[in-house]
């Protein structure tokens, strides 16, 4: 449905805990319009919703805090109808960060803010695994992991958007692939689907006892979304030379205070091992090159994408919610228009 009026979800209180509905305010606005060159006025179709928006929600990170009464930022993928670049006409479907609300008024002389969305990709898959959490899965296992054939890599956050990936990456790489997943419905789409050698219901399995069964000779590589106790468990577990890729830590996003730091650090010694952070913004640069070789390996049917979509701008505050209760299926979205 084309909206008449510009309805937008604005940031009205930090979070303290789960995200609510009275952090955001509801703001209807009359459509935007252009008034400089360089300019492009965008309806949005689809938003992305992340874990790190309840970040962006609370504090200053790699990305300064949304200002309360701001637009919520959020990834978008949108279509043009109107125009002051000459590199984008009406009808282009673009993305950018684009927020939570119909339209959005985005300058395209900024290098990276608006960029074109190849003719004939689906949108949803182009938010999910040929997207931000598809090249974080990407760069993080295979730039900061670095696998080597044979090794055994484990990954938590398993049937979500970016661990899918990874484990799918490194079973392409001739790895060993092994998820960590809530609930005995996403373990088994992890493995029948996804093609996971194995998958531990951290819900209602011993992670750590299962992780020495699962990997007697030791992890060579976890890929962490979730911190916590599973680091811990991974941690302790760790092979000869392992690497530890630190994605997320969405177990802590809620939590008020600093966080527990890992119990089992010191294995790192012992083991020479290897924790490093990243960003996926530091390899936008790099990302035509994730992208291509991701959409080579969906096209083959050697990465399975799954997305969630909920339907309405209305419903954007609860779709953050159900990345944290586990509610989504893969990557979540929220269909706008
Ligand atoms: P997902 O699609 O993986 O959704 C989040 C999942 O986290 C949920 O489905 C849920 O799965 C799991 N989860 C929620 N709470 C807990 C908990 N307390 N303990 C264990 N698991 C939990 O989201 P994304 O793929 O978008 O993000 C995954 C991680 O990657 C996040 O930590 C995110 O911040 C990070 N990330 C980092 C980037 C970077 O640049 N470093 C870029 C993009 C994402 P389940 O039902 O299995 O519990």
């Amino acid at each position: 449905m084309i909206q008449s009026k510009n309805r937008q979800w604005r940031l009205a209180s930090r979070p303290t805990g789960m995200v609510e509905d009275a952090n955001f305010q509801w703001v209807e606005e009359p459509i935007p319009t252009l008034d400089a060159d360089g300019q492009v006025l965008v309806r949005v179709l689809y938003v992305s919703i992340d874990p790190t928006q309840r970040g962006w929600m609370a504090r200053d990170s790699y990305l300064p805090a949304v200002r309360i009464g701001d637009v919520m930022r959020s990834f978008a993928v949108g279509e043009v109808v109107d125009s002051r670049h000459p590199d984008f006409a009406k009808g282009d479907v673009v993305r950018g960060m684009f927020g939570w609300q119909d339209y959005c008024v985005a300058d395209a002389t900024r290098p990276g803010a608006v960029s074109k969305v190849p003719p004939g990709v689906p949108i949803p898959l182009v938010m999910s695994a040929l997207g931000m959490t598809g090249l974080t899965a990407y760069f993080g296992l295979l730039d900061v992991g670095r696998p080597r054939e044979g090794e055994t890599v484990v990954v938590s956050g398993a049937a979500g958007a970016t661990g899918s990936v990874v484990g799918q990456i490194a079973k392409i790489k001739g790895c060993r692939a092994i998820g960590i997943a809530g609930g005995a419905d996403k373990c088994a789409w992890v493995v029948r689907e996804a093609g996971f050698d194995a998958c531990i219901d951290y819900k209602s399995e011993n992670v750590q006892a299962r992780l020495g069964e699962l990997c007697p000779e030791g992890i060579d590589i976890y890929f962490d979304n979730v911190g916590g106790d599973i680091l811990d468990a991974a941690l302790a577990r760790l092979a000869m030379r392992g690497r530890v890729v630190l994605c997320g830590a969405i177990s802590q996003y809620n939590a008020e205070g600093v966080p527990p730091g890992p119990k089992n650090y010191l294995n790192l010694l012992g083991k020479r091992g290897r924790m490093e952070g990243f960003i996926i913004l530091d390899y936008l640069p790099r990302a035509a090159e994730g992208t291509k070789e991701l959409a080579a390996w969906v096209m083959a049917g050697k990465i399975k994408d799954r997305v969630d979509v909920q339907e309405g701008l209305e419903n954007a505050p609860s779709a953050l919610r159900r990345l944290f209760s586990g509610e989504n299926v893969g990557k979540q979205l929220v269909k706008i228009a």
